[in-house]
């Protein structure tokens, strides 16, 4: 299966991992929390054709993280992709709330520089602010707007602006998440565990767990599990090459 947004670096067990995941998934694109993690967590997991290793900086720790942006912006000359970034608008955040705006508007500007780059972007609570930065900043880079859950009216906006979408099955335990993803253009969606911060029976779900959120394109797409399966396929192929 696929998997676009996972962090595979921090599963206790990453190492034995790696293997596994790069047999059983067709591709897997590892997000990193910051970039000193992104330049040992490449650089570890080199090797691997079906994974690719994007340069970030979460918002939940930028705070902590601020002396690294300078490192963030050199390194996305040398990184095709881009994750995890973005703004986080929870209460707890709102203390970094500027800084965290700040650091995404230069990161979409300095991938501009770079001809373009495939996002994954984290929008929680700040769906409108994620969006009017990538209204004004991104023209050649693609975000992937990672567990959307912002409202249809600003899904539809999203969609306008070029938007691709990563759902995972934590984002459809909800019937939020299922309307959503009814409102989701078919030829830009594609699947992510976000493990192992997303749990499946208290089990860290796996990057080959994305798979699940077959079942449910499989009834709202009226489509059988294998034309959901070269869908996805297909997207990816769209997405990356
Ligand atoms: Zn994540």
């Amino acid at each position: 299966m696929i998997d676009l947004h996972c962090h595979l670096d921090l599963y206790k067990d990453a190492l034995t991992l790696l293997p596994q995941v790069a047999s059983r998934n067709l591709f897997t694109l590892v997000v990193t929390t910051s970039p000193k993690a992104w330049l040992s967590t490449s650089r570890i997991f080199a090797g691997y054709e079906n994974i690719e290793v994007a340069v970030g900086l979460h918002p939940e720790i930028v705070g902590l993280k601020a002396r690294e942006r300078e490192l963030l912006m050199s390194c996305i000359a040398e990184s095709r992709f881009v994750g995890e970034v973005g703004v986080d608008g929870s209460r707890v955040h709102q203390e970094t709330i500027s800084l965290q705006v700040s650091i995404f508007q230069d990161l979409l500007i300095e991938c501009e520089k770079a001809g373009g780059r495939i996002i994954s972007v984290h929008s929680r609570n700040a769906v409108k602010q994620v969006l009017d930065l990538i209204e004004q900043n991104c023209f050649d880079s693609t975000p992937i707007l990672h567990w959307f859950s912002g409202t249809i009216p600003q899904l539809h906006r999203a969609i306008d602006l070029g938007c691709w979408f990563s759902v995972g099955p934590a984002m459809l335990m909800g019937l939020k998440g299922i309307a959503l993803l009814r409102e989701m253009p078919i030829d830009r969606v594609l699947p992510e565990s976000d493990g192992p911060f997303t749990t499946f029976h208290s089990e860290p779900l796996m990057p080959w767990d994305a798979i699940r959120i077959v079942e449910t394109l499989e009834s709202i797409w009226g489509m059988s599990k294998d034309r959901v399966y070269s869908q996805m396929e297909l997207n990816l192929n769209a997405l990356i090459r």
